[in-house]
């Protein structure tokens, strides 16, 4: 069996200005033919879909088409998406003409919430140019982020839909799930047939994880208690990401069926008043002020991450908020703390300075200059780096850190890279300077619930409540496209 497979891959901030491009892709590798081969599929979704695969002794060909994926920053450009998709289409529209090439299955790796300049849903998009390329009977599996923006053309257009299953994201889990289900259809063991429904809310981060306990972990549990229901192939709970301002956004949940119609609407009705009515607790916020929260994490024992919650480069913000820098420059500590920045300009400066040199600079909040502001500060240049970092973090196994240098103040080590990288989200951001993160009071990270890759030190999480393009307090964003009435930004919305 052939099964064509692509990956398109971006989280869209509709608040951020950064527009995304294709050098942005190439950052996180952006593959074509025998190289996608190589270096595309060692993680994430297609990792998954080849064990898979293996696992279940199925014989096949993977057909190559393209590889990209961006993280999360603003929306793409018109150039960019078209350059995805036609190169998809046009891969899939050439092997349709030759007899002994046609591929047999589809299998999308996309994220699920990207916008483009002049498109508010590029993976429906996709998906239907894909559906009307290949006919009606080829199946498109597609494993998408759970942070999606689930769309009636991306149901109307997909054989089937799995998205990821817990938060921390399992990119590879997610993809072994449609990869198997892709293997069963192709075998003729099942015919997937699906339902979506639309919730007329969304959510800051705060309560996205699903373990330990709290709402989205019941959401998800009430998806695994389902999905040991006859019939029923995936269950696909989708708190979207905060931060997509289209007419279409908001939560969905999209199920799976062995042909049952009636039973895939069935659950995903209960699904979505599940996540309706517990809606109240879904917004329950934790973070609190910037300076209380480092003044917490001071007098907390142990390592602490500190939640940069508004200044998410997970949800494409740009990473040179200097809220938290300016709240730590304020206390003192024995112990170092750790801060990621975005600033190509004192990256600049102090490679012309050197190792060991004192650089006066202006740093950060030049990107973001709407919720924080450049910080004057002479720094020590401990020393250069930067580079193609090597390893796996959401679903990728390695990144473009372009330039990166490490700067010290007093207790304040700075991690600072030409663009935003993965934020300090990942210990190598520290590591590659040789800092060992065991020893150190506190680590900003530039997230606000993904906090896994430091799981391994015990950290305690404290989130404060920074303004930024991904704030928590979403009804502070600049909406203008998003469909009204929604919860929590009116007082009368109805549902059902
Ligand atoms: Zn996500």
């Amino acid at each position: 069996m052939r099964i064509a497979i692509a990956k398109y891959g971006q989280e869209t901030n509709s608040f951020s200005s950064t527009l995304t491009t294709l050098d942005t892709f190439r950052k996180f590798g952006l593959y074509q033919g025998s190289d996608f081969l190589q270096h595309g599929v060692n993680a994430g979704p297609i990792a998954g879909l080849f064990a898979a695969c293996q696992d279940q002794a199925f014989s096949w060909e993977p057909i190559p088409l393209v590889r990209g994926w961006a993280g999360a920053s603003g929306k793409i450009t018109e150039e960019t998406h078209d350059w995805f998709v036609n190169n998809i289409v046009t891969q899939l529209a050439n092997q349709m003409n030759v007899t002994d090439s046609i591929p047999d299955a589809l299998f999308l790796d996309l994220h699920g919430a990207a916008q483009a300049v002049h498109l508010d849903d590029c993976e429906g998009e996709l998906i239907a140019q894909c559906r009307d390329v290949l006919g009606k009977e080829i199946p498109i599996v597609v494993a998408l982020d759970h942070h999606a923006n689930l769309t009636e053309k991306m149901v109307g257009s997909a054989s089937a839909i799995v998205a990821h299953r817990t938060q921390p994201h399992d990119p590879f889990d997610t993809g072994y799930q449609a990869g198997k289900m892709l293997v069963d259809i192709l075998q003729g063991q099942v015919n997937p047939i699906m339902a979506l429904e639309k919730i007329p809310m969304l959510t800051h981060q705060e309560q996205f994880l699903t373990s330990p306990a709290g709402p989205m972990q019941e959401w998800f549990q009430l998806a695994r208690d389902r999905e040991r229901v006859d019939g029923v192939l995936a269950i696909s709970p989708c708190p979207m990401q905060p931060w997509l301002d289209t007419s279409e956004a908001g939560w969905g949940v999209v199920v799976v069926t062995d042909g049952d119609k009636s039973l895939a609407q069935e659950i995903a009705e209960e699904m979505a008043w599940f996540a309706w009515e517990n809606r109240s607790r879904f917004m329950k916020q934790t973070s609190v002020p910037p300076e209380l929260a480092v003044e917490k994490a001071l007098h907390t024992d142990g390592f602490v991450i500190l939640s940069d919650t508004g200044d998410s480069v997970f949800g494409g913000a740009p990473g040179d908020s200097t809220v938290l820098l300016k709240a730590l420059m304020d206390i003192t500590c024995e112990q170092d703390c750790l801060i990621p920045m975005v600033d190509p300009e004192v990256v600049q400066q102090a490679y012309v300075a050197g190792e060991g040199a004192l650089v006066a600079v202006e740093i950060g909040g030049k990107q973001d200059c709407v919720f924080s502001q450049p910080v004057a500060i002479e720094c020590e240049v401990v020393q250069l780096g930067g580079g193609r970092i090597e390893v796996e973090v959401i679903g990728n196994d390695s990144y473009d850190a372009g330039q990166a240098v490490l700067l010290r103040w007093r207790h304040i080590l700075l991690a600072v890279t030409e663009t935003e990288g993965v934020g300090g989200n990942h210990p190598v951001c520290y590591e590659q300077f040789g800092v060992d993160v065991n020893g150190v009071k506190l680590a900003v990270l530039k997230t606000a619930s993904n906090f896994q890759y430091y799981r391994h030190l015990s950290p305690t999480i404290i989130r404060a409540d920074s303004n930024g393009m991904t704030m928590s307090g979403v009804e502070r964003l600049p909406w203008k496209s998003l469909s009204r009435p929604i919860f929590p930004l009116d007082d009368e919305v109805k549902f059902g």
